[in-house]
């Protein structure tokens, strides 16, 4: 196979469907060669992820729920098992009680603040201890290493109406991807992601007023419309490749420059 990803295999994490950031990633990896494999979160999602996997040519699912640390070690046991190594993971997971996407950040109750930290932000530092483990040793030739990558949005940087607790994660989420680079990157091991522009899928539902948003952004980026996961597959690509080899610690935008306009634009239709 043929390809800027021939002969690399990673971990997709967080494909709920075929609207899924992961999906949009996951496709242009298979595209240009990689081996993919899987993992869901519990039985339902299965019976989802299992047909995706085999339209990219992947028998290799799992079940994991990255709020349980036995349940990683499981996940990786099961990649080991099959796989000495891996070059990448994919970690495209986030969630929070869909009651506190809504209102005031203000009414945060500490119960939801844990969960949301833990497995929107936490769980990148607890899946790169594991996959930084299975990452080839860096050689002399630069050869090995590896390159993880997360998702994460403009309401870490900025406040945006109901995004609430989870801005705070990710603004957690940005900062470990700096601390994660920083550690792992005398291994060779990098550590970026990618602030997406607001796509409908699953977990954007539970965000309260998600239309406004959509249109807001549509309106108002340079590009004056909204990315997909192919825009967000296409730089996925890149930081999992070798092109983006002398990248780590980076949180890179992909949301048709949405992040640079300070104002209303003069053109843009009331909502
Ligand atoms: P999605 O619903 O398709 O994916 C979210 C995934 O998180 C699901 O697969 C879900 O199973 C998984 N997940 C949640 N809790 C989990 C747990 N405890 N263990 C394992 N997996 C768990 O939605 P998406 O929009 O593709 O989200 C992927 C990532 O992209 C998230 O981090 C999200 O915050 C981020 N993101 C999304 C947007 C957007 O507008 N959709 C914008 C920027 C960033």
């Amino acid at each position: 196979m043929s390809g800027l990803m021939a002969g690399k295999r990673g971990l997709i994490m967080g494909l709920a469907n075929d609207k899924s950031l992961a999906w949009g990633i996951a496709k242009k990896l298979a595209d240009e060669g990689a081996e993919l494999a899987f993992s869901y979160q519990g039985e339902a999602l299965k019976r989802r992820v299992e047909p995706l996997a085999a339209e990219l040519g992947s028998d290799f699912t799992f079940d994991c729920d990255v709020s349980d640390m036995a349940a990683l070690d499981r996940a990786f046991e099961t990649l080991k098992a099959r796989w000495d190594t891996i070059d990448f993971v994919v970690h495209a997971i986030g969630f929070s009680d869909k009651n506190e996407l809504r209102g005031k950040y203000v009414d945060t109750s500490l119960d939801n603040f844990l969960m949301t930290m833990n497995i929107s932000a936490y769980s990148l530092v607890a899946v790169a201890q594991r996959a930084s483990a299975m990452m080839p040793p860096l050689q002399e030739d630069g050869s090995g290493g590896g390159s993880i990558l997360t998702l994460t949005y403009y309401g870490a940087e900025k406040v945006i109406p109901h995004y609430n607790v989870m801005g705070v994660a990710k603004a957690a989420l940005e900062t470990s991807v700096k601390y994660l680079a920083n550690d792992l990157g005398p291994r060779g091991i990098r550590v970026n992601a990618i602030s997406a522009g607001p796509i409908k899928t699953l977990a954007a539902s539970g965000i309260g007023d998600f239309r406004y948003i959509l249109k807001w952004n549509e309106y108002n980026s340079p590009l004056r419309r909204n990315v997909t996961i192919e825009d967000v597959g296409g730089s996925g690509l890149y930081f999992l490749s070798d092109l983006s080899s002398g990248v780590t610690g980076e949180t890179h935008h992909v949301d048709a420059g949405y992040h640079v306009v300070g104002m209303k634009q003069e053109d843009a239709p009331d909502i």
